[in-house]
């Protein structure tokens, strides 16, 4: 195998966490379709110090039949906002200008430019978030992003003033293709690229081996995705981080020599170095404790089972496919999960036999798994007459224990 950005034979196996199927294929409990599994190891590139996974699942497999949805949840609505806001501040938008949205899922990102008044334009091959696009008026080409589609855009709509992508840049198998093509699209004189990913450190400092899943193929620090900016002569500029999906990083990116970087920029950078992010001693150490985490979960859920007391997994998000799947869990220790997202209701957990169903058609348990642990305070306050009521919550990362 080659690293994805440096393309170098060098890689040390860092974590394997077993063959495990796609974290998003839930199957209708009716159908007799099994999901597939594929192995799921992280690896440390020596020579770019890129984190990354080996195997990737073909991104038809993954892409076209995806169920999440960017605008289910508030937080990620006000944080989108937040976003936003915090980009008017770094460009001087005109009227003729657009923003492109790369995988931009259900339009969430681009409502409050929209509003605005200025053009927007999104690219996601899910055909579930093409649908929302459309009846929110949001034009949405509904593909692969990929030199053709490219090509097109620029000879249609012209250079991108803002070109955005949310949880994407480290989804594509064909990165160097995606990342020439931003680059062609990305206006020469101030485009301005908002990149949003997991922050590597905080999913290290979290023990959020969750985060990790097929279709992250890439786990970026700062110092690393700008590794791979270089050779497209793009640099960020500025980034900021943000706590949600359990700990973010904006990067704010520009044409090459454009433009200063900025202090906070300059500080984090410090703050990966000092840490020594670069080192895959702390990506070892990391390794061990998710082993000792999986441990102390299973001691707790198996406790609480010899009590004879009911456990159900709360919510359904891909994070959870891989902490059930990596812990091995069953029937034995979860009753069932509950679920908001009507597309995941009456579908197993992939991989398993855990059934998932609408939460309004559950009675509250005993204890509450709590899958979705990014958006906890959200989730706990909608929840709160259920916990006054006496049902306990298990916390799984970044270390298992009950509240
Ligand atoms: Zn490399």
């Amino acid at each position: 195998m080659k690293c994805r950005c440096c393309g170098s034979e060098k890689l040390d196996l860092v974590l394997d966490l077993g063959d495990q199927p796609w974290g998003n294929n839930f199957i209708s409990i009716e159908s007799e379709e099994k999901a597939k599994d594929y192995p799921l190891k992280l690896f440390f590139c020596c020579i770019c110090k890129m984190l990354q996974l080996d195997y990737a699942i073909p991104k038809e497999e993954m892409f076209v039949k995806h169920t999440y949805l960017s605008g289910t949840t508030s937080s990620l609505r006000k944080h989108f906002l937040e976003v936003t806001n915090y980009a008017l501040t770094q460009i001087n938008l005109e009227k003729n200008n657009y923003i492109l949205d790369i995988g931009g899922n259900d339009g969430t990102f681009l409502e409050h430019f929209k509003e605005m008044g200025q053009s927007v334009l999104n690219v996601d091959s899910g055909l579930l978030q093409a649908e929302k696009c459309k009846e929110k008026g949001i034009p949405c080409l509904n593909n692969f992003f990929n030199q053709e589609l490219a090509d097109e855009i620029l000879s249609d709509y012209g250079y991108a003033s803002v070109i955005h992508g949310s949880g994407i840049f480290f989804h594509l198998e064909e990165l160097h293709s995606v990342f020439s093509c931003v680059r062609k699209l990305l206006d020469p004189k101030d485009g301005l690229l908002i990149a949003e990913f997991i922050y590597l450190p905080d999913m290290i400092e979290n023990v959020a081996y969750d985060q990790i899943y097929h279709e992250h193929l890439l786990y970026y620090s700062l110092s690393t995705f700008q590794n791979l900016l270089d050779l497209y002569e793009l640099e960020i500029v500025d980034a900021i981080r943000k706590p949600i999906h359990g700990g973010s990083c904006i990067a704010f990116v520009r044409h090459k020599g454009k433009f200063a970087k900025s202090k906070q920029l300059n500080e984090l950078l410090k703050y990966e170095e000092e840490k020594r992010f670069n080192s895959i001693d702390i990506y070892l150490d990391f390794a061990k404790k998710v082993k000792h985490n999986r441990e102390i979960l299973k001691n707790i859920l198996s406790d609480i089972r010899s009590q004879g007391k009911t456990i159900i997994a709360l919510g359904a998000p891909v994070k959870g496919s891989t902490l059930i799947n990596y812990c091995n869990l069953t029937t034995n220790e979860i009753d069932c999960g509950v679920e908001i997202n009507p597309h995941k209701c009456g579908t197993y957990y992939p991989g398993t036999s855990i059934p998932v169903f609408h939460q309004d058609d559950v009675a509250p348990p005993d204890y509450f798994l709590l899958l979705s642990w990014n958006f906890k305070a959200e989730i706990l306050s909608k929840i709160k007459p259920i916990l006054d009521n006496g049902t306990k919550i298990i916390v799984p990362i970044p270390y298992p224990q009950v509240l």
